[in-house]
């Protein structure tokens, strides 16, 4: 078995869909009564036969997520360093076809922003950029990655996908954790959605999680963009890619994050609407199926959603996000790659937390740690 792709082929989309729709309410008792559960206990989670048992499930959830991690929920940023992008994709502002304003920022622009960022408290931060390989390459990532290093702790990563080569070249500057989104894994649905670019070889995104798997990498971030295609499917594609890759790269520590599709300057109206009842189920089913993985929420959700769902299994949380190059300090102005949901301040969301009996962690893993 070489990578992921082996395993996705015996699959066909149609009759996975139809194996999760033909649950019944039978299936989902099973799969809230056993302890280790399979991939067709997933399916039953995510059918629309468990959303009568959505409490049960809530209430597993939060005892299995407390087992594991506690009463702690890891802060985290996301800096957006550059908005080039040479890819078309459908629900993105930062399109190739998208007329907006281009920026990367320069080292020293780098630097304000993180002052700020450090004076909001965190140590976490998620680089993110689109993908434009002749202005943000690897070379770059080497000198951002040097440039920030001294002042956080965990510095994690949302770009272009990248060779295995490239991977083993960056962690050793200091790079902890890479986010690859498979955005659908409906192959036809993702070629309408990714017309042109690099992000159009399907087959390319899907082996990414196995390079970094190879490459040794301390952790990566899964998931879909939900509203592209029908959420149940494409989240049992992601549980069966966690599962392949947990077993593969047993080393490597794992993230998935849910992020529905959000309003954009000349935006795609989502194919499927997923509720606030369903992306709670999700989440709870999630974390019933795997205990170990850790769940991130950013601020694309809504106040009142992150609220209430700080408890059910959430781990990783961000606040006070600007989803614009130089957003904090150089541009405050300039687009957004997506609108945000809830904008209170990293202090008013850890004051919520802190409500809740929770305490918000601004330290992930340590570099030092690793010495
Ligand atoms: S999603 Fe990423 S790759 Fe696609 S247009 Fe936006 S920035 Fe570019």
């Amino acid at each position: 078995m070489n990578s992921f792709k082996d395993i996705f082929e015996t699959y066909n989309w149609d009759e996975t869909k139809a194996s999760i729709y033909a649950k019944t309410s039978a299936d989902v008792e099973w799969a809230l009564s056993v302890e280790n559960r399979t991939l067709e206990d997933f399916k039953a989670l995510v059918s629309p036969a468990a959303a009568p048992y959505l409490e049960q499930m809530a209430a597993i959830s939060q005892q299995l997520t407390l087992k594991r991690f506690g009463k702690v929920i890891q802060m985290y940023l996301p800096l957006y360093l550059s908005n080039e992008c040479k890819n078309i994709c459908t629900y993105c502002g930062f399109s190739y076809d998208n007329k907006v304003k281009r920026k990367t920022l320069s080292p020293m622009e780098i630097m304000q922003e993180v002052g700020i960022i450090k004076a909001m408290g965190y140590d976490h931060v998620l680089l993110v950029t689109g993908e434009d390989n002749e202005n943000v390459h690897v070379d770059y990532f080497k000198k951002v990655l040097d440039l920030i290093r001294p002042h956080f702790s965990h510095i994690s990563m949302e770009v272009q996908p990248l060779d295995l080569g490239d991977y083993q070249q960056l962690t050793p500057y200091g790079l902890n954790t890479v986010l690859v989104y498979q955005e659908t894994y409906h192959r036809e649905d993702y070629r309408k959605h990714h017309p042109k670019g690099k992000k159009s070889n399907f087959d390319y995104r899907l082996e990414t999680p196995d390079r970094l798997g190879q490459a040794n990498i301390h952790k990566m971030g899964l998931g879909v963009l939900i509203g592209l295609e029908d959420w149940r499917t494409d989240c049992f594609f992601t549980a069966l890619h966690l599962n392949y890759l947990e077993k593969k790269y047993w080393q490597t520590k794992y993230s998935l994050s849910f992020p529905r599709l959000r309003p954009f300057s000349g935006g795609l109206e989502p194919k499927v609407e997923m509720s606030d009842r369903e992306l709670v189920q999700l989440i709870c089913a999630y974390r019933i199926f795997n205990s170990e993985v850790e769940l991130s929420m950013s601020t694309r959700e809504s106040e009142n959603f992150r609220n209430h769902v700080i408890k059910l299994g959430i781990t990783n949380i961000s606040a006070g996000s600007k989803t614009n190059p130089g957003g904090y300090a150089v541009e405050p102005e300039s687009l957004e790659q997506f609108e945000i949901s809830d904008e209170r301040s990293p202090e008013q969301i850890a004051r919520v937390i802190r409500s809740q009996g929770y305490e918000p962690v601004w330290k992930d893993w340590d570099n030092s740690l690793a010495q």
